[in-house]
């Protein structure tokens, strides 16, 4: 965790906050604030803004304020700011009192507006919408003068005062900033301020009808909430000519605005817009489907929250766009799960196998490690061993390629923590689907090793037939099949990139006893078929449904070793 006091490491934003430090520029005092709007789930983007401010104010011992920014009644719901508490807390981080809302500020951004009328900084617009973007010119052009600029302040104010009144259609007038039409920062082209806009707010009721833009909202926000830093994404940049010509005209305190580069994750979209379009249309099961890039699917996939903090301290913070790779949230989740999921065994496709010379109604139950590399950590489970077993039907060739060391006819494996066992023959039906494999075990093997030392070289998992129970386990691709869906250049949309094989459902799988009790999110290294947890929303006892966190191959560590040799 890079802090002020190792100065070598700061980023941009904590260098700048370091400095302010040094001369007193806020007091010493750090506020910054995450200001979600509440229109959709938060997602793993938003993970690094919540890290990174929250971060920042716990590293100076100030606070971080959670601000939902509810400028917009009819995309906003109560649904969205209960799961974007429960997920900012998931992560550890607590706001105490310093829970906010902008339309908690809506009389004083009223008074603002009223102010900045009076001061003659601001004008009631007739134009249409239409009309206000044709008037605003291009990059290149200049923009023309609204023919309402001109209007005196006590026409703008009673003008203003029946907006508010509900005197006025839905975007029949506006209220604008009277900044300079001719600009070259378009933004600065006499924004829109306010809009009329008939709609119910989640919080305020039918008391308004006209809601402040987010270029109004957001700084006085700020400003009334006494934040320093106010940290948000690159796309800002132009917008902060605008938030600091508001505080400066009203003279208010005046916060910081410093932008940042936002997360970009490979193979999936961080759009609101459109995982809003993915839940509504069903093409997944809802802003928590563990294929999301939401919090809630992550945290229902198995990603821990150390994890994906881990991952924004990794990417870091920056001031150029970049597009970040999924191996490192891979990586970052497999070096945490490591540590923190028992090993244990689990066959997810299964095939029946049949040990010929083990003694009918014979079983023992053997003793298995929850950790093999740390015994003591967890201690043991009792796994039961019987003449019927499952394993893994690709664990078994019947004409093995050369790599194959796993079960075939004629070869000897081992069956962890259990026997040695030699393949004797197939069962098979009519159309050559093998049903079963038939071996023989060496009695003198129990726990996996010769006595004569001879060696094996395949091991595989295995489960008892009658004693496992039956899994459902969800194994989850990437949603898209290309790096970066939602911005091709070619025409087409994210609709056109979507993984038809993002989610595979095995319906008959079968764990070891030991699991029979596993709590909803609970999580298991199922050996050798990656990391898994319980579903929190489906699993039951005697109904247990394991969803596959990530798989055990870490191709991007593997990768980054060859880059560095
Ligand atoms: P929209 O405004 O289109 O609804 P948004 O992604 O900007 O979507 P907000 O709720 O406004 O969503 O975002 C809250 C905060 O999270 C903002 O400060 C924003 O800068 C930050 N944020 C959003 N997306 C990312 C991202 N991909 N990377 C980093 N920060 C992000
Ligand atoms: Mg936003």
């Amino acid at each position: 965790m890079p802090s002020a006091e190792d100065g070598k490491h700061l980023d941009f934003i904590r260098s700048i906050v370091a400095e302010d430090n040094r001369t007193g520029k806020w007091e010493g005092r750090v506020e910054t604030r995450f200001p979600p709007e509440p229109n959709g789930y938060l997602h793993i983007g938003h993970a690094k803004s919540i890290v990174l401010n929250f971060g920042v104010a716990a590293e100076n011992q100030g606070c971080c304020h959670l601000r939902f920014d509810d400028t917009n009644p009819e995309k906003e719901s109560t649904e969205y700011i209960e799961a974007i508490k429960r997920d900012v807390r998931w992560f550890g981080y607590d706001w105490g009192e310093h829970l906010y809302y902008a339309s908690d500020y809506f009389d004083q951004l009223f008074d603002f507006a009223v102010q900045l009328i009076k001061a003659g900084k601001a004008y009631v617009c007739d134009l249409s919408a239409e009309e206000t973007r044709q008037y605003r010119g291009t990059l290149t052009e200049p923009g023309r003068d609204s023919p309402y600029r001109q209007r005196g302040a006590e026409e703008n104010l009673d003008l203003f005062q029946r907006m508010r009144a509900g005197e006025f259609e839905n975007g029949s007038r506006t209220l604008r900033a009277k900044i300079d039409m001719a600009h070259p920062n378009l933004v600065m082209r006499d924004p829109v301020i306010y809009r009329i806009k008939k709609v119910p707010h989640h919080r305020t009721g039918d008391k308004w009808c006209i809601y402040p833009m987010y270029d109004f909202t957001h700084c006085l926000s700020d400003s009334i909430e006494r934040i320093t830093h106010s940290i948000c994404t690159l796309e800002f940049e132009d917008n902060r000519a605008l938030y600091d010509w508001v505080l400066d005209q009203l003279g208010v305190y005046h916060p910081q605005q410093i932008e940042f580069a936002r997360l970009n994750l490979e193979y999936t979209v961080m759009s609101k817009r459109i995982l809003l379009t993915l839940v509504t249309e069903g093409i997944v099961d809802g802003w928590d489907d563990p294929r999301m890039p939401t919090i809630s699917g992550m945290r229902r996939r198995g990603f821990t929250p150390e994890s994906i903090r881990t991952f924004c301290e990794m990417i870091g913070v920056a001031k150029r766009d970049s597009m970040v790779d999924m191996g490192k949230l891979e990586w970052a989740i497999r070096d945490d799960l490591n540590h923190r999921s028992p090993r244990v065994m689990a066959v997810l496709e299964p095939l029946k196998l049949v040990i010929d010379n083990y003694p009918d109604g014979q079983e023992e139950e053997l003793e298995a490690p929850y950790y093999p590399d740390d015994p003591p950590k967890m201690g043991y489970r009792k796994v039961p061993f019987a003449k019927e077993l499952y394993v893994e039907r690709e664990d078994f060739m019947e004409e093995p390629h050369k790599k194959f060391w796993r079960l075939a006819p004629g070869r000897e494996v081992r069956l962890r923590w259990a026997y040695l066992v030699t393949c004797t023959g197939v069962v098979k039906d009519a159309t050559g689907n093998v049903l079963e494999v038939h071996c023989d075990y060496d009695p003198a093997t129990r726990g996996g090793d010769a006595p004569d030392g001879r060696k094996v070289k395949g091991t595989i998992h295995w489960v008892s037939a009658r004693h496992s129970l039956p899994a459902k386990v969800r194994l989850y691709d990437r949603l898209f099949t290309v790096p970066n869906p939602s911005g091709t250049k070619d025409g087409s949309t994210f609709r056109d990139h979507l993984n038809l094989d993002s989610l595979l459902a095995l319906e008959q799988a079968r764990v070891e006893p030991s699991l029979a009790q596993a709590e909803p999110g609970a999580r298991y290294q199922f050996e050798r078929k990656g990391y898994f947890c319980v579903d929190s929303k489906e699993s039951e006892p005697g109904d247990l449904v394991f969803n596959r966190t990530v798989t055990l191959r870490d191709s991007w560590a593997k990768m980054m070793k060859k880059e560095n040799k």
